[in-house]
């Protein structure tokens, strides 16, 4: 028995990564699955390998950090399958590496647009078709979003912002049936860290910030973003879930 049989789900920055081990997930719990990304990204080719694999999905682009994308993304998805019922929002970029004092306005700007305002304004055109549906959204924070991390003020400011928006829209929707909960990766093994963990000294180092003595895989991410998808995470909103190795109990 599927999951997600009859579900429609979104996901954003699918064309790799953690994105693109969701929208896999989503589609083999029988899940019609519109991945979206830049235009610029896989994607399309992404979405025709995994139509080739059998599975029910569809390619539309779409900049995050653009209002107008994110409405024409919903309304695409929505005129494609006919109805929305899982939203997860995972577009994220790493940007630049500086101590606050060096960082320049640029490159905040454009982390808080990408990782903050992406899901803000993602979430406000998703929340009008999931209240049809009684649905779910999960978006895809960081340990960064607990924690500090030396040299990425933008993300780890826009990261904890990520879990501000969760838990106001949980409270907002909670009563209409629409359940929003946000998980917190450490580091996982996905082109956004190649710079992180280029040699193997800085692997190791990385490595050794897990207590399990390993990064994760975007596999790994994807099973906790399914559960909490899914009618088995149904008393589940407004929370904050770690898949970090045990990172954060340090
Ligand atoms: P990734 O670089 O492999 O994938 C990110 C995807 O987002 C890419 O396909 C990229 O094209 C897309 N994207 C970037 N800017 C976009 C925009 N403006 N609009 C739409 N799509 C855009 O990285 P990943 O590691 O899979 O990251 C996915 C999410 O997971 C991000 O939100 C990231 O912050 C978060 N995360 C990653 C890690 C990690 O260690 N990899 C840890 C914690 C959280």
């Amino acid at each position: 028995m599927q999951q997600l049989n009859g579900k429609v789900a979104l996901v954003t920055g699918a064309a790799s990564g953690i994105g693109l081990a969701i929208a896999r997930r989503y589609a083999a719990e029988g899940a019609k699955v519109v991945l979206s990304d830049l235009p610029t990204s896989e994607g399309e080719r992404v979405t025709a390998a995994l139509r080739q694999e059998g599975f029910d999905c569809a390619f539309v682009n779409a900049d995050v950090s653009q209002p107008g994308d994110c409405e024409r993304l919903v309304e695409q998805a929505v005129a494609r399958y006919g109805r929305l019922d899982i939203a997860c929002n995972n577009a994220g970029i790493g940007g630049e590496l500086a101590p606050l004092a060096d960082y320049g306005l640029d490159a905040w700007a454009q982390v808080i647009g990408v990782n903050l305002t992406g899901v803000f304004q993602c979430m406000k055109v998703e929340i009008p078709e999931l209240l049809k549906t009684g649905g779910a959204i999960v978006n895809i924070a960081s340990i960064l979003g607990q924690v500090g991390f030396a040299n990425a003020c933008a993300y780890t400011a826009a990261k904890h912002g990520v879990l501000g928006l969760t838990k106001v829209a949980a409270l907002e929707y909670a009563s209409q049936g629409l359940r929003i909960n946000a998980v917190g990766p450490a580091f996982i093994h996905t082109p956004m860290i190649a710079r992180l963990d280029a040699d193997d000294a800085s692997r190791k180092a990385l490595e050794a910030l897990h207590p399990i003595g390993r990064i994760g895989q975007p596999e790994e991410v994807a099973e906790l973003v399914l559960w909490l998808s899914s009618p088995g995470a149904s008393f589940m909103n407004g929370a904050y879930v770690p898949v970090d190795g045990g990172y954060l109990a340090r």
